[in-house]
């Protein structure tokens, strides 16, 4: 297939260099740069453009290579979940969440993943490939011009590894902070990685204020390798390391998420094993009652096992919260629409 080159996968400097060789001129391309930035990613609707350039953009680019496939709004709490369909076929969801800051945007990074976390609706879809930068950026712009309203906040928490496709998310972070495109604050974006120990290093060396969510879900490796085979690739101390090692480099605190399992990982010991390895070091320990997912056996720890899990932490000094839920209504959480999605269809 002769693919259009999608303009989101280029910075400015190289879409004004596809423009001006097509003979257009410089502020042309800024125009363009905007409107695709304001969420604009249709050339006919860009109206400040003559209408031939508008044809020959779009003979010759994507912009944006996913389209919105179906969209589920929860009338519980208003989040709002999307489910994309890429050019060759596959599909992602992205989520976005209203909060009294702003709205904030859970992205996917990969079609699937290789993971295999137990718990996972993702899991055992496997990894498809790796998204691009272009479609990376075009969840976010999607949304936004389906809201009419800036995204304050970004969390890559959807399908898929971040740090298992770290360049791409890289240059899609690089480019969503600056002032001429989204004007998104580091401060305000988060990566979520299930343990990638080589990559957490480097991200501490990016430079790059991004929060950093290490999903760690067990106190120790026999209890981690049990739900989460990358534990059989990095020891839990190896991941502590690189862990403590990123918050000294950047005196940045690390989220680690720990979801509940009933009876698998959530018992006062273990909360305590858990309190004694991270006290003193810079974190937060955010507990999510885990999703259940159709035709994988696990249960949610009840609302006391909860609290006593808190509480244990509590007493050791170290900063807990227990993840609110949103969207519960419409699959919100974890992949479950697209693993639905494709169940229903047959495809797995
Ligand atoms: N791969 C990355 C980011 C995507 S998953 C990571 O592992 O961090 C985002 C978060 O959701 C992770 O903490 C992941 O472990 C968690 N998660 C996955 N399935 C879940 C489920 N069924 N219930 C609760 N949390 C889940």
């Amino acid at each position: 297939m002769d693919k259009k080159r999608d303009l989101l996968d280029m910075d400015f400097e190289e879409l004004l260099e596809a423009l001006t060789a097509l003979g257009f001129p410089a502020f042309r391309a800024k125009q363009v740069y905007q409107w695709l930035y304001s969420g604009q990613l249709d050339f006919g609707s860009m109206t400040n453009l003559p209408k031939d350039m508008r044809a020959k953009l779009a003979e010759e680019f994507a912009a944006g290579r996913l389209k919105i496939a179906d969209k589920l709004i929860s009338k519980v709490d208003g989040t709002r979940k999307y489910l994309f369909e890429l050019e060759d076929g596959n599909i992602i969801e992205s989520v976005l969440m209203k909060y009294r800051y702003g709205y904030s945007a859970c992205l996917s990074t990969q079609v699937g993943c290789r993971m295999g976390c137990t718990f996972c609706a993702s899991a055992s879809l496997g990894l498809v490939r790796n998204l691009t930068v272009g479609e990376l950026l075009a969840q976010v712009l999607n949304i936004i011009h389906d809201i009419g309203e800036r995204v304050s906040h970004l969390v890559l928490m959807g399908i898929g590894e971040p740090f298992d496709n770290y360049d791409n998310v890289m240059t899609f972070l690089r480019r969503v902070s600056r002032e001429d495109t989204l004007n998104i604050s580091y401060r305000k974006m988060t990566v979520s990685t299930c343990g990638i120990v080589p990559k957490i290093l480097e991200f501490a060396k990016e430079g790059i204020p991004v929060n950093l969510s290490v999903s760690l879900h067990a106190p120790d490796d026999e209890i981690r390798k049990r739900t989460m085979p990358v534990a059989r690739r990095w020891s839990f101390n190896e991941l502590l390391y690189a862990c403590n090692e990123y918050t000294r480099l950047t005196s940045r605190r690390i989220t680690y998420e720990y979801s509940l399992i009933e009876n698998v990982n959530d018992s006062v010991e273990f909360a305590e094993i858990l309190a004694k390895k991270l006290k003193g070091t810079l974190c937060h320990v955010n507990l999510i009652p885990v999703n259940t997912v159709e035709g994988i056996d696990f249960n949610k720890s009840s609302r006391n096992r909860t609290d006593a899990f808190k509480k244990m932490l509590e007493k050791y000094g170290i900063a807990v919260t227990v993840r609110r839920e949103l969207g519960s209504d419409i699959m919100a959480a974890c992949g479950q629409l697209r693993r639905n999605t494709l169940t229903r269809s047959g495809k797995v």
